[in-house]
């Protein structure tokens, strides 16, 4: 046995690394056990915007007929490999039935809870931590050419503000004036003055330095490859040999569905893949992170650099980068900027999202099992949800009050 811990926690990402901070704080002695290097995982090329303004699922009504259309639009930022995969259909099936007007109600006021309440902790979790990440409540833009789509949102504003998420809709001259990065030809924006950004990789990066100046433990090159539950606690097996604690957090990300394998847990999480590009920052850059909503393009300024970023692709655990996907990243932010690329190319890279079928993380014990709990399924908003998330990991495996109601992210709902 190479030790014996109190928490090992599966997955070193935002989600675990979060995860084993705030239970190192409850005074627990935690280990991560990371298959690649800290951060190297989906944490680590992503858009970095904290965004309560995202709190509608992708579960929405219509998302299934707008799924299909994309299919067949070259360039569209959906996209599903035709291949012979009965996990996936079993997911888009389970996707398509929950994509109606009751669960996606129920699945929005959940996930502003989580995510307001990590994005509220965000500055004190950041400070206490020393976390050097370009941290910024700068706000987050969507920015639409097409009218007819800007009004087609409306009803979304709506249900964001009856949420407590407060948005500003700001028309295209006007908003023309103040950002002179954009093309002529916004129709309308709508700001989400709540929102904010950093850099992930840097907050991850910091993370992994705080658990560690604090005792914390992290094992990289350290793939997990069997758990086994024992009365008591939980034993793993891994590239670097075997390991004992009394909890375990499976954290992986969008591989939880083959590591939860090992203790028979079905989870249902695809890897929903997507691209960015890293650029040195251009010089007409905008002055917050925006969203070129037609185009599903996230562009995300830091003092570091500039990133584009999206698309959603289905095609399993495919390790490729696609050249006509990331082609569609620069042509679609040349629609809207004048400015759309970086003097310098720094990154090309691709994340999986874990996407959970009903797009709720799933945070909490593990069905059958008293020792295994799961910090999984954040899809498009792990950096977002992280500091709440990691609360709440640490609030139910050590049996205190949580600080949000956490029964809609009970994995038992798939049980
Ligand atoms: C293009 C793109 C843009 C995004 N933009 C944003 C954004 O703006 N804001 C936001 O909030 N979110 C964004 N996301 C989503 C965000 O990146 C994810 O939700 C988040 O990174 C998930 O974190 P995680 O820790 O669960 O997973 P990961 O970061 O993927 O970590 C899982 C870790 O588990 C490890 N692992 C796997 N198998 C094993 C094993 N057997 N044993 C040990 N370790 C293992 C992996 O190596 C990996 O490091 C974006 C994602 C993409 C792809």
């Amino acid at each position: 046995m190479e030790g014996s811990d109190d928490v090992l926690i599966v997955g070193g990402g935002v989600v675990g690394l979060a995860s084993a901070l705030a239970l190192l704080e409850t005074g627990r002695r935690v280990r991560v056990l990371e298959a690649g290097t800290a951060g190297c995982g989906s944490s680590h090329g992503n858009c970095g915007t904290i965004t309560p303004s995202h709190a509608a699922p992708l579960a929405a009504p219509g998302a299934v007929a707008k799924a299909l259309g994309w299919m067949l639009t070259p360039d569209a930022p959906f996209y599903v490999k035709p291949r012979f995969d009965p996990a996936l259909w079993r997911w888009m099936l389970g996707f398509a039935a929950r994509s109606n007007p009751r669960d996606w109600k129920r699945a929005m006021a959940a996930r502003a809870a989580i995510l307001q309440a990590s994005r509220d902790a965000l500055p004190e979790w950041i400070a206490r931590y020393g976390l050097d990440c370009e941290f910024e409540p700068s706000g987050v833009d969507y920015v639409y050419r097409d009218a007819r789509e800007l009004e087609r949102f409306g009803a979304e504003i709506d249900a964001l503000r009856a949420l407590g998420i407060a948005a500003e809709v700001i028309d295209g001259p006007a908003y023309l004036r103040e950002e002179p990065a954009l093309r002529e030809g916004v129709a309308g924006v709508v700001r989400f003055p709540g929102d904010a950004r950093l850099r992930p990789d840097r907050y991850v990066a910091g993370l992994a330095r705080a658990l560690r100046a604090r005792g914390g433990a992290i094992v990289e090159q350290c793939a997990v490859e069997a758990i086994e539950a024992t009365g008591a606690g939980v034993e793993v097996r891994t590239a670097q040999g075997r390991f004992a604690a009394r909890d375990l957090v499976l954290a992986a990300g969008a591989w939880s569905p083959k590591v939860g394998r090992a203790l028979g847990l079905r989870i249902p999480v695809q890897p929903g893949k997507g691209y960015s590009i890293t650029y040195s920052r251009p010089a007409l850059a905008p002055k917050r992170p925006i969203v070129l909503k037609e185009r599903s393009v996230c562009v995300t300024v830091w003092d570091s650099g500039y990133r584009l970023g999206s698309t959603m692709e289905f095609s399993g655990y495919d390790a490729s980068l696609n050249r006509r996907r990331l082609d569609a990243l620069e042509r679609g932010a040349a629609e809207y900027l004048h400015e759309p690329v970086g003097p310098r190319k720094e990154e090309e890279w691709y994340g999986w999202r874990p996407l959970a079928i009903d797009d709720m993380p799933l945070i909490g014990r593990a069905p059958g099992h008293a020792h295994v709990w799961l910090a999984t399924g954040h899809g498009m908003l792990g950096v977002s949800m992280s500091a709440a998330t990691a609360r709440l990991v640490a609030e139910l495996v050590g049996g205190a009050a949580p600080h949000l109601d956490p029964a809609p992210f009970d994995p038992a709902r798939f049980a």
